[in-house]
């Protein structure tokens, strides 16, 4: 771990959707571990409690908070980082990471009902997630935003319509959203991790349908390593990044983050 340059999280606020499980759970526990305030947003109330608990106690101190949201819900993941700010008083992190894989099938029979609620997932909350952050970041002077990316936001998977064009949308927000904040002193980027072993890896392995379905698990990486990344790129040696996707399959990136020597 020579070398790589960690950002100082201690008392700092993060929120992370999606944290009831897989990367957003990692994640969460790799902040706490850091120093940081943690809130855990995700519909599963007991599962979010739970990983919330793990966590404190590890730490020995009540740095996380589980919060109950909905991010597809209209009006959901502002009020709930409404009520973060109400409780810690600024937001310094946003790691928009709540995601669903959506209708696995072709577009001809591909249901529309499964393909509106990937978008409202992946794309229209985040684009909420994002200016609910930013509206309290602009007045504070600054703050750091994350979108989990894919690498399916920059290629099409067969099967994968929503799933890819919700991404692709999601990656044009830390674009568009980089532009209007950079100068305003709000860090704007994503994260494409590679394939990692988590609930949503099973369930494309349990399809068997497309290219990534039919990888050995043994290529997936382990949600610490995402984790890790996210923390590193809270910190300045990111700033090339910024409006743009961290790869984790890079080995550069890998080394930086300090994952691999
Ligand atoms: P998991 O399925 O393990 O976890 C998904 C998390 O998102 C859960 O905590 C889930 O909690 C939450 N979530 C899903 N829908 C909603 C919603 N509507 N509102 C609030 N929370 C929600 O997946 P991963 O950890 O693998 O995925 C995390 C992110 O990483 C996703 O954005 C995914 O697209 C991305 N990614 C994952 C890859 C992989 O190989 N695993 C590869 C590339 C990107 P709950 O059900 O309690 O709401």
């Amino acid at each position: 771990m020579t070398g790589t340059q960690f950002p100082d999280m201690a008392g700092k606020v993060v929120a992370i959707t999606g944290a009831s499980r897989g990367i957003g759970a990692a994640a969460a526990r790799r902040f706490a571990e850091a120093g940081a305030y943690v809130a855990l947003i995700a519909r599963n109330r007991a599962a979010t409690e739970e990983v919330a608990n793990v966590i404190n106690a590890e730490v020995g101190a009540e740095q996380a908070i589980p919060c109950v949201a909905d991010v597809s819900v209209r009006g959901e993941v502002t009020a709930v980082i409404g009520e973060i700010v109400d409780k810690f008083g600024r937001l310094d992190v946003l790691i928009g990471n709540a995601g669903i894989i959506g209708p696995m099938s072709g577009i001809e029979t591909a249901d529309l009902g499964g393909f509106t609620e990937t978008v409202a997932t992946n794309f229209t909350g985040v684009f909420e997630g994002i200016q609910a952050a930013a509206r309290v970041m602009i007045p504070q002077g600054g703050g750091t935003i994350i979108t989990v990316s894919s690498g399916a936001a920059h290629r099409p998977l067969e099967g994968w319509a929503a799933y890819c064009s919700s991404k692709a949308g999601a990656y044009m927000l830390t674009r568009a959203a980089d532009l209007e904040f950079r100068s305003r002193g709000i860090r704007v980027l994503g994260l494409s991790p590679g394939t990692v072993a988590t609930d949503m890896q099973r369930e494309i392995k349990t399809s068997g349908l497309g290219e990534i379905a039919q990888l050995d698990w043994s290529v997936h990486i382990p949600p610490e390593w995402p984790a890790e990344a996210l923390v590193w790129m809270c910190g300045r040696e990111a700033d090339p990044w910024l409006g743009d996707d961290v790869s984790l399959r890079e080995e550069d990136v890998r080394r930086k983050v300090g994952l691999i020597t």
